[in-house]
């Protein structure tokens, strides 16, 4: 049976998101948001919880949080208030976190939105149940001698810097979706310029509940993965977590609500020690802080400053490039491509052929080499230019693929094709001499080829290929072949 699919059962996950906002300051004061500054160097009276120290509301955060609630369809809440979550671990200075919850009373900042997501059986909407913000705590560093943790030492510089958490209804059916929602998410967020939304960097944080059940049931019992790090590491925690609660299940065991951490390099889940779910936080509302007063003034500011958004550009994709669905999805999976792929197309008009190279060759060297596109030193304009040399017949689609990798790391396509001598040998008399040779050494291939088995020209082809290092042109090694064998 495939992996993460579980026949029989009905998979139900949630994912609960965290996004670092880009902002120039912490949630609550004046401090600096910036990483790599020295241990506690970026932190004042409020972000360390001193006593007599008073937040003030980053009106800049709100913004940003509004921008997302409204890209993503919520109803955005005239009035909401901020609590205090109450608990004690020693990278939080003041026992409490100043976040928002979904009390009627007191709503977060937006609720009930909708983001749709492609799936083999087409697109479907998946519920976002709530956008809110809070602060982010301190960061705890472990000391670690002879493998053992002698002390642990805390950085405040963290402790305060704006977060947004955006919660999904469990509306996802497979750990393929959720990967999928992510990235579509990532590149709303990308889009809106929110936030870079680099997993990798801790700038969106994805935690999940997941869970089994017989078609038509109840909700089973769910548990939290965590620490997944990247949008692979999602699909892969999930796909084992998924295998083993059915298994558990077939067994005829209960699965056990608990929070599970995903270790990447053994590719397994396991469960923390600490029994999370039986805290009790207190939540009270936030007796510093007013409400955040949300207009309808402000928020059609907002609207009508929103920029282009993923769905909205796939759908122009498709209507004046003519690609495909498929090929827009995948375009529009990261604001970054989508940009590159608009301007390389202004440079070299030709989408699908763009796209193709994109979505192809480059992203499979991205890939590869663990990298995104926009962190490459190449530009539309050189890739622009690659695409131009094989139209020009300069090189052949071959070699094209040869230089790309020198071509991504910030080469300038003519002057690799230059230096290494790979111009595309169009000369007719010249490879003519290549072909005569070919066939002299070559007869019987020639003559099963005269005999009507047609492969034998592909045989032929590759040895003129060969001969000229991929440098022939290959329409005119083909055209020159058969004229040869009197085809
Ligand atoms: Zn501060």
């Amino acid at each position: 049976m495939a992996r993460g699919v579980a026949v029989g059962y009905e998979v139900v996950i949630g994912l609960e998101i965290h996004v670092q906002m880009l902002t120039r300051t912490k949630m609550f004061c004046a401090c600096p948001v910036a990483f790599g500054a020295p241990p506690n160097t970026l932190t004042c009276p409020v972000c360390l919880g001193l006593p007599g120290s008073l937040p003030v509301i980053n009106r800049r955060a709100v913004e940003l949080g509004l921008r997302t609630a409204v890209a993503l369809n919520c109803t955005v809440h005239p009035a909401s208030q901020f609590h205090r979550k109450n608990y004690y671990y020693p990278d939080l200075p003041k026992n409490y976190q100043i976040t928002q919850y979904r009390y009627k009373v007191h709503p977060p900042l937006a609720t009930d939105g909708v983001l749709e997501i492609p799936t083999p059986d087409g697109r479907r909407a998946i519920g976002i149940r709530r956008v809110h913000l809070e602060e982010d705590t301190g960061r705890l560093v472990h000391a670690v001698r002879d493998g053992r943790v002698t002390h642990s030492l805390v950085d405040y510089n963290r402790s305060g810097v704006p977060l947004m958490e955006i919660v999904t209804e469990p509306d996802l059916r497979s750990p393929q979706e959720a990967r999928v929602f992510l990235s579509r998410l990532r590149a709303v967020l990308q889009a809106l310029e929110v936030s870079t939304g680099r997993m990798e960097e801790g700038s969106l944080r994805c935690d999940a509940n997941v869970s089994l059940r017989r078609p038509g049931d109840a909700l089973g019992t769910r548990t939290e993965v965590k620490n997944m790090n990247s949008l692979r590491a999602v699909e892969r925690a999930l796909t084992y977590e998924v295998d083993r609660q059915r298994a558990l299940l077939e067994r005829g065991e209960a699965v056990e609500q608990e929070t599970r951490h995903w270790d990447e390099r053994r590719e397994v889940t396991f469960a923390s020690r600490a029994k999370e779910e039986a805290q009790d936080y207190r939540y009270f509302p936030e007796p510093d802080l007013v409400p955040i007063v949300v207009d309808a003034r402000w928020l059609e500011e907002i609207r009508a400053t929103l920029p282009e958004l993923p769905d909205a550009r796939r759908r122009r994709y498709v209507e004046t490039f003519g690609l495909s669905e498929y090929d827009a999805d995948l375009l529009t999976s990261s604001a970054a491509l989508a940009r590159f792929f608009e301007e390389t197309v202004r440079l070299y008009p030709q989408p699908k052929v763009v796209c193709n190279w994109l979505t192809g060759d480059v992203a499979a060297f991205c890939h590869a080499e663990g990298v995104e596109l926009d962190e490459l030193p190449v530009t539309p304009d050189h890739l622009a230019e690659m695409l131009s040399l094989i139209e020009a017949g300069t090189i052949s689609g071959r070699i094209a693929k040869e230089i790309l990798p020198d071509v991504l790391r910030g080469a300038r396509p003519r002057a690799v094709v230059e230096e290494r001598g790979l111009v595309q040998i169009s000369d007719e008399a010249a490879l003519a001499a290549v072909v005569d040779q070919v066939l002299a050494e070559h007869p019987g291939a020639a003559s099963e080829y005269r005999a009507g088995k047609v492969q034998a020209l592909t045989f032929l082809v590759g040895q003129v290929m060969r001969r000229t290092r991929g440098r022939a042109n290959p329409e005119l090694v083909n055209r020159l072949l058969r004229e040869r064998l009197g085809a």
